[in-house]
């Protein structure tokens, strides 16, 4: 059961947030999305369409169009696919309270190879070695997710945009472009909008 960890974190009662899954690939490439998360500490939660879940990392600093830029990618727990479109805000005191913004969706091609033999997701993603296009409202071209280890630290990953026509230096999409992707909507506008609706 992959989706155990998010299940018991979550009080489906009190959060709005989607409260199961599927596992139903909803179009012919699979999916990425990149939630704002206004929580404790703002970041933003990077997630891969891989064998049926979202596959999530929270990056504290955001996504960068620098190809010099290391992203830290601290590996969260598997989301169901109905999360890529939830939008709205968590409940104070509930796990992850705050709100949540979708700040780029989108499509992705997996193009990792090795020995000129593609390397499938699931295995990329064992391997700690991530390739990949987004085709996003927001991010596009390619981007590269490396798995490392040090002495202090047990798997968390990298999050680094590749040398292509994507590339702006040293361009933040996180300073200069803030609204949603799903709803052109800001921050404040969604959490006033949970307050309006509840
Ligand atoms: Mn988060």
């Amino acid at each position: 059961m992959r989706l155990r960890q998010y299940l018991e974190r979550r009080n489906f009662t009190i959060s709005p947030e989607p409260s199961g899954g599927t596992g139903q690939q909803q179009s012919e490439l699979p999916i990425f999305v990149i939630q704002k998360h206004a929580a404790t500490h703002l970041h933003y939660d990077f997630r891969l369409e891989i064998d049926g879940v979202l596959k999530s990392w929270a990056v504290p600093k955001g996504p960068s169009t620098d190809p010099k830029d290391k992203r830290l990618a601290v590996p969260t727990e598997d989301h169901p696919l109905e999360y890529a479109t939830f939008e709205g805000t968590i409940p104070e005191g509930e796990y992850g309270g705050g709100t949540v913004m979708v700040w780029d969706i989108g499509t992705f091609e997996n193009i990792k190879q090795k020995n000129g033999e593609p390397v499938s997701l699931e295995q990329s993603y064992k391997n700690g070695q991530i390739e990949i296009i987004l085709f996003g409202t927001k991010l596009q071209g390619g981007y590269t997710l490396i798995r490392f280890k040090t002495d202090t630290n047990d798997g968390s990953w990298l999050l680094i945009k590749m040398r292509d026509e994507y590339a702006h230096i040293p361009a933040n999409p996180t300073i200069s472009k803030t609204n949603s992707a799903l709803t052109n909507r800001t921050m404040a506008q969604i959490r006033k909008g949970y307050y309006g609706k509840y």
